[in-house]
């Protein structure tokens, strides 16, 4: 069985509920061109996306990572997406991996060609990289400056901060220049001082039994994993808070995660040079819930 699949989907009309779903998947090689040079997903990172994990054969959390598909479409006012073609699309590609081992799903939805007519959609799947050092050693990570005030969705909707775009290139400039002081990781702050999220994954601090993270005021995305990991240590008897959290509050943390679809759950070790207690065990029980099957 492929390790790898790849999609190309024909994207239908939210309110389309009538055609054959499947007709409208192409599977292709993904080594193969397959996008045309007017694309804007690639002139411009004039798109969305979503990244899902495949553990042992299960799309984790689709229905969510749907959902938020559908409002980063909103935010950028692209067409809203077709939940049930979406999700036909990622049980076909689900089906077509291998039952067993940890999968990156990437689902993508572009404004489509230049003076195009519709937008272009593709999923594609592959193996994930080994991340059990992460998990199971933990990261030593860096605060950033956000250079936006923590409320900047509000006053600049325009920024589309709470959608997924494809507009990547400054949380990769921030893991390189994690990695220039010697990191593995970031922590974005916002410009008046409070913790946002990582370049690739929402911040969960735990103070006592209070686990905390940002509150999803628009300026950072809402983690489907932070979510999914709140709603479990809610059935586990723990307290969980969504609010503002001042950047000094990390000094003062009894552990730090960064948290995310495909590595999950990274303990840190160090931020900013400094030691954060690492609780390996609770990490531990952390990921073994996350590779549960969930939806
Ligand atoms: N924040 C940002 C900026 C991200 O890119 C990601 C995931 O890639 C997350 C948070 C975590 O989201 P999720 O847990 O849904 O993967």
């Amino acid at each position: 069985m492929p390790a790898t699949v790849t999609l190309l989907i024909e994207p239908l009309a939210a309110d389309d509920l009538s055609s054959d779903l499947e007709s409208t998947f192409r599977e292709v090689d993904a080594s193969a061109p397959a996008l045309r040079v007017g694309e804007l997903s690639t002139q411009r990172g004039d798109g969305i996306f979503e990244t899902l994990a495949v553990v042992n054969g299960h799309a984790q959390e689709a229905e969510p990572h749907l959902q938020r598909l559908r409002n980063s479409a909103a935010i950028c006012e692209l067409p809203e997406p077709n939940l049930a073609q979406w999700h036909a699309a990622i049980e076909r590609a689900t089906a077509a991996l291998p039952a067993e081992g940890e999968f990156a799903m990437k689902l993508v939805l572009s404004r489509g060609v230049e003076h195009g007519p519709a937008p272009t959609a593709w999923l594609s799947a592959a193996p994930a990289a080994d991340f059990s050092a992460p998990r199971e050693q933990g990261i030593r990570a860096v605060t950033l400056d956000r250079g936006l005030a923590h409320d900047a969705a509000a006053t600049a909707p325009w920024l589309l901060l709470g959608a997924k775009t494809l507009s990547y290139a400054t949380n990769m400039a921030a893991l390189r220049e994690a990695k220039r002081r010697g990191a593995d990781d970031a922590i974005f702050v916002s410009s008046d001082g409070y913790v946002m999220e990582g370049p690739t994954s929402s911040v969960i601090l735990r103070h006592g039994d209070e686990y905390s993270t940002p509150a999803p005021s628009g300026a950072i995305l809402h983690g489907t994993t932070q979510l999914s990991l709140f709603e479990h240590l809610g059935e586990l008897g723990h307290r969980t808070a969504y609010r503002d959290i001042p950047a000094a509050e990390l000094a003062s943390a009894d552990a730090i995660w960064l948290v995310s679809s495909v590595r999950l759950a990274a303990g840190l070790t160090a931020l900013d040079g400094s030691p954060v207690p690492f609780d390996a065990e609770e990490t531990r029980a952390f990921n073994a819930y996350l590779l549960s099957p969930r939806d």
